[in-house]
């Protein structure tokens, strides 16, 4: 078994770093950082800080290395100091989802001892029983699929670390609860612990600009931090737009028809494209949306790259699979029971007005996304054929 100054160094998020290693958290953060860069461990952390940068900037989805000593608690501080003073939501989710991402991969090598104490210094209400409980049984035909574990979880602290992820299946409905505690694999635990990591990343930064500019002046005072800080944000401007176009969607080279997409695509494609998680049923429609428009199966798969628990392989099973079903995306009168439409939030006029079938002489509701889409095209077309008589006219 590990003690907790061990487990820090693997975990610098562990609410015992403010004990274990109350010199480095109490620190003030201009003092901490003029320390750091000043000291014979600089260019080991500034070399793994700009490692992180990169790999997160290359769309991989695991840290190309992740140190389990003490310099890796001040990688973890300085990190979240960066990600603070550049203020850049996407920048943020990338760090967050590949950090989160490699956290939960820690976790899952952890013996059973260690993780009961990760869990207690989180506070949480965790117990172990030495006994296995059976918790699930899946019966398919003369197959049956046992589940059972060591752990449970109290009930309220269980609602707190899933209430980001949506699934269906983690409502605590869909749960084993037995006298207020959800019986749970630790692996499940830690993919909670893995978004509870994730939104250590994803603080808010709402310091008054002037407040901020005026911390940042101070920090780059300090030389080796404004280079470290320099050159971070020149890969950023250098790879921004193809980082950014992972989510340009087009179909057919040189024709990008996203601009035709109605509100609820858009919502998710932003969610993604900021890294965000996205709940089951939104993956389940853009990939029936994307692929009922005959999008390539790689263009999908990308859409999908920056999602905090994107693993490639699956992620092509999956899209495989739809392609080969050919499912239809859900209608808006799902997508509004699914809370999915934002018409209104994007005060879309084609969404809430509707449009004038000229076949049937009525003004007609949008009933679906696609029909939509058929739309915006017909009356581009219609906007495009006026243009051009219009300059045959001049001519
Ligand atoms: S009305 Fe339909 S197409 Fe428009 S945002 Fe809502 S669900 Fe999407």
């Amino acid at each position: 078994m590990s003690d907790i100054y061990d487990l820090v160094k693997r975990y610098p998020w562990l609410p015992s770093l403010k004990t274990s290693y109350s010199d480095i958290a109490s620190k003030n953060p201009l003092d901490f950082i003029n320390e750091i860069f000043t000291s014979d461990k600089s260019n080991d952390i500034k070399r793994r800080v700009l490692t992180i940068f990169n790999d997160a900037f290359s769309n991989i989805e695991q840290l190309s290395e992740y140190e389990l000593d003490e310099n890796n608690i001040y990688v973890y501080l300085i990190l979240k100091i960066i990600l603070y003073i550049i203020n850049n939501k996407i920048l943020s989710n990338r760090i967050a989802n590949i950090y989160s991402k490699t956290t939960y991969n820690e976790l899952n090598k952890e013996n059973e001892y260690n993780l009961y104490y990760i869990y207690q210094d989180l506070n949480l209400e965790v117990l172990y029983d030495e006994q296995p409980t059976i918790y699930k049984k899946f019966v398919v035909k003369d197959q049956q699929e046992i589940f059972k574990t060591n752990f449970k979880i109290s009930y309220l602290n269980y609602l707190k670390l899933a209430s980001n992820l949506k699934d269906e299946y983690r409502k605590l409905v869909n749960n084993a609860v037995r006298q207020g505690y959800v019986y749970i694999k630790p692996e499940n635990i830690n993919r909670l612990l893995q978004e509870h990591v994730r939104m250590k990343f994803l603080t808010q930064n709402n310091e008054i600009s002037t407040e901020l500019d005026k911390f940042k002046e101070k920090l780059f005072e300090i030389q080796e931090f404004k280079a470290l800080y320099d050159t971070i944000t020149a890969i950023w401007e250098s790879k921004k737009e193809e980082f950014e176009y992972t989510i340009d969607i087009t179909f057919k080279e040189g024709k990008d028809i996203s601009e035709t997409f109605p509100p609820c695509i858009k919502e998710i494609l932003s969610k993604a494209q900021e890294g965000q998680n996205l709940i089951h049923t939104e993956r389940l429609f853009i990939l029936w949306f994307l692929n009922s428009l005959k999008y390539p199966e790689d263009k999908i798969i990308n859409v999908f790259s920056t999602l905090p628990d994107f693993n490639r392989e699956q992620t092509a099973y999956q899209v495989k699979y739809a392609m080969k079903k050919g499912y239809t995306p859900y209608s808006c009168k799902s997508l509004k029971s699914y809370s999915l439409c934002f018409a209104k939030e994007y005060k879309d006029v084609l969404c809430l007005e509707g449009y004038f079938s000229r076949l049937q002489e009525v003004q007609k509701d949008i009933s679906h996304p696609l029909k939509y889409i058929e739309v915006k095209q017909y009356r581009d077309s219609k906007k495009l054929k006026k243009t051009k008589n219009q300059t045959l006219d001049k001519k």
